[in-house]
């Protein structure tokens, strides 16, 4: 119980499971490439995910680079700050501008009543994020978008599995793009995917990620190397057959939380939103400060003083990075300004037992200052 404790941990298969898995590359020598696993797994990720198409990546920032590119976006996207510095870097590179807008107070995923005032004549997409698994409202992005004619890409690193009145998060917008990382749900080590609706996506995404070959005397996008390789797909397809299982277990630890910290004055947990299915990706808190008589500072350093690391997920907005620093001074996002100052994403896995949760609320219980 004393050991240290991440706030992710990442689950792998039983060693047989992943060596039974990649025996036959022994015989193919086909290491890459959109080789056998690769197709193996994207059949059986079109059916859990219950999408159209997908297409697989090396890992999920790539993924949402050539999902930029290959939908043509132009100009300025509006886009939350609130979120992993990946989100804004992707557009940013693709030599866009993003404009931010605020998120809700409830689930911290776009105030879609903000987004109409910030769209111009340069606007040509949104790229609303899922966080910590928490569904935008997708509905009435699909209705601004339709109004003024804007592609919409998900960032739904967060929300692998999650489902709205039954249907499969990736099925809303232009596009989605899922993180593999290690450190989520469901992973291939690292890795990625854009899932998409149209077959003329599919074919520039997967020229895209092979450095834009079309055939083998035609290049016809500047594209680059972005292939899931086999050995990550083999990963994949162990973890997806566990994956019910992993969700399971998180659910019962994010259910050992709810109950020690619900009834705490100035401790927020998650708002549990309706018709969704949800992924137990995180277990994120907020401090509010003036309520407990101590701030989220002082929780995550308590914590860490027993070797428990929660992270501030996510602070500093992406706009406050020191490399954007000076370049969008005229953003105004309150509401994300001050919940980044009070989120805490505590420690979950699918090996804590009750009395760790038992021990990590009681330290939150006793913090003195
Ligand atoms: C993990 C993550 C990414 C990046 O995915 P990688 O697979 O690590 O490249 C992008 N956006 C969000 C919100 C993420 O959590």
């Amino acid at each position: 119980m004393n050991k240290t404790r991440y706030v992710t941990k990442s689950s792998l298969p039983p060693i047989e499971e992943y060596i039974n898995e990649i025996k036959g590359l022994w015989e193919s020598s086909i290491l890459t490439n959109m080789g056998e696993l690769h197709k193996k797994l994207k059949k059986e990720l079109i059916d859990y995910l219950k999408v159209n198409e997908i297409s697989l990546f090396v890992n999920g920032h790539l993924a949402l680079e050539l999902a930029i590119q290959a939908l043509g976006i132009t100009g300025e996207v509006i886009t939350t700050p609130f979120t992993f510095i990946s989100t804004t870097h992707a557009i940013v590179r693709r030599n866009l501008t993003p404009v931010f807008c605020d998120i809700n107070e409830e689930d911290y995923t776009l105030d879609v009543s903000k987004i109409e005032s910030l769209i111009t004549e340069k606007t040509s997409a949104i790229l609303p994020v899922h966080v910590y698994g928490n569904i935008c409202n997708v509905e009435e992005i699909e209705r601004i978008a339709k109004k003024y004619n804007l592609k919409v890409i998900y960032d739904a690193a967060h929300a692998f599995g999650c489902e709205y009145n039954g249907q499969g998060i990736g099925s809303f917008g232009d596009a989605s793009m899922f993180s593999f990382h290690a450190t989520k749900v469901f992973h291939t080590i690292e890795g990625g995917a854009v899932v998409y609706n149209t077959s003329e996506i599919g074919k520039l995404l997967y020229q895209l990620k092979n450095f834009g070959i079309k055939s083998q005397e035609e290049v016809d996008g500047i594209g680059l190397n972005a292939k899931m390789n086999e050995f990550q797909a083999a990963m994949g397809i162990c973890n997806l057959r566990h994956i019910e299982d992993e969700i399971d277990k998180r659910r019962q630890v994010t259910e050992w939380y709810d109950k020690r910290l619900k009834g705490i004055n100035g401790i927020k947990i998650r708002n549990v939103q309706e018709n969704v299915k949800y992924n137990y990706s995180y277990y994120p808190i907020r401090a509010i400060e003036e309520e407990l008589g101590y701030s989220r500072d002082d929780i995550f350093e308590w914590l860490k003083n027993h070797q428990i690391y929660a992270r501030k997920y996510f602070y500093p907005l992406t706009y406050q990075a020191e490399c954007y620093s000076g370049i969008f001074n005229t953003v105004n996002t309150p509401v994300a300004d001050r919940i980044s100052k009070q989120i805490l994403v505590l420690p979950l896995a699918t090996d804590m037992t009750e009395e760790e949760v038992d021990k990590i609320t009681n330290i939150i219980r006793s913090i003195k200052r």
